[in-house]
């Protein structure tokens, strides 16, 4: 199939290589030359802009894009996707926005006549990598069933979360629920190790109890308990705090709007902030232990 990629950055470029090794063939623009350069010598085309790109005879475009700034841009714009493409083609966004911006831009593109889904993404670069995203997909079920076999390219897990924006509401409840176990955890290895127990003896309890969760037994935020995860080399790698930081604010922004309560999530959102302020916006989201622990 001849696809569109616009956003090739740290997903989105080897989400679109993952594309080319599986026999499609691609058109891709980025505002980064060196981006599109890349993805030229794997043996993409090159598109001068959204609309150039728009105006091929791509069957599907993927965007992969900051933030929902980029997004409405990309795709409202006066050059942008929606006033240029054919009608009827399918239009995916990856990017991690808001789920009212998905909503927003889902309405317009089917006004337009061109069926939209928002498919954000976990599993980070090394998933991107690997081809072992989960992809959390919301639009209607007969293009969720048309893009599956594309997004099965660059995914493993492909749910159908239900009707558009839906997706993105998946991805922030989920993150904002890792952010707030996160601190959980940093919290009680912290508090135990300060009343004089074994880091790993207290994280082998807690991951046989009801303590339990993936930031602790998968993730272990204190130094030298776990092997091969962030806190064991410095929280370097892995998912960025300011990363988290953006996820927290937009459960934050969305509960605001839908005026739902989230009371841990908001005070996750002003710990990350507080952590990044002081100039750890580039650690790991692990790092966050740094709060409770002076050596940390
Ligand atoms: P990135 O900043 O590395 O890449 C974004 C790319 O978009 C850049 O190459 C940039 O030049 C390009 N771009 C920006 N504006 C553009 C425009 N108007 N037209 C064309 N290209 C434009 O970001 P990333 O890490 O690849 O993340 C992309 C999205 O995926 C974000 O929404 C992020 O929240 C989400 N995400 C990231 C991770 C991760 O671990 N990095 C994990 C899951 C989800």
């Amino acid at each position: 199939m001849h696809i569109g990629f616009l956003g090739l950055g740290n997903m989105g470029a080897p989400m679109a290589r993952n594309l080319l090794k599986a026999g499609h063939a691609l058109t891709v623009f980025d505002l980064s030359a060196t981006a599109v350069s890349g993805l030229v010598e794997a043996g993409a085309t090159a598109a001068a802009s959204p609309a150039a790109l728009a105006k091929t005879d791509v069957a599907l475009i993927i965007t992969m894009l900051p933030a929902a700034a980029h997004v409405k841009g990309v795709y409202l714009g006066e050059d942008g996707l929606l006033a240029n493409v054919q009608p009827g083609v399918l239009l995916i966004d990856s990017s991690t926005i808001d789920p009212m911006s998905a909503r927003e831009v889902a309405k317009a593109a089917v006004a337009r006549g061109n069926p939209m889904l928002d498919a954000p993404v976990s599993g980070g670069t090394g998933g991107a990598a690997a081809g072992t995203l989960t992809f959390m997909v919301g639009g209607e079920a007969a293009d969720f069933d048309h893009a599956q076999p594309i997004l099965a390219a660059m995914g493993k897990n492909i749910v159908h979360c239900g009707g558009a924006g839906n997706g993105q509401v998946a991805k922030v409840a989920n993150n904002m629920l890792l952010g707030i176990s996160m601190i959980g955890v940093a919290e009680a290895m912290a508090l135990g190790v300060a009343l004089g127990m074994d880091a790993s003896v207290l994280a082998g309890v807690i991951n046989t109890s009801s303590g339990r969760c993936w930031s602790s037994d998968s993730y272990n935020p204190f130094p030298e308990v776990m092997d091969n995860v962030p806190a064991a080399r410095g929280y370097s790698g892995g998912f960025g705090t300011d990363l988290m930081l953006k996820d927290l604010g937009l459960a934050t922004e969305a509960a605001k709007q839908a005026r739902q309560p989230v009371l841990l999530g908001a005070t996750a959102q002003q710990l990350y902030q507080s952590f990044s302020q002081q100039g750890h916006g580039g650690l790991d989201f692990s790092a966050i232990i740094k709060l409770y622990r002076q050596e940390g």
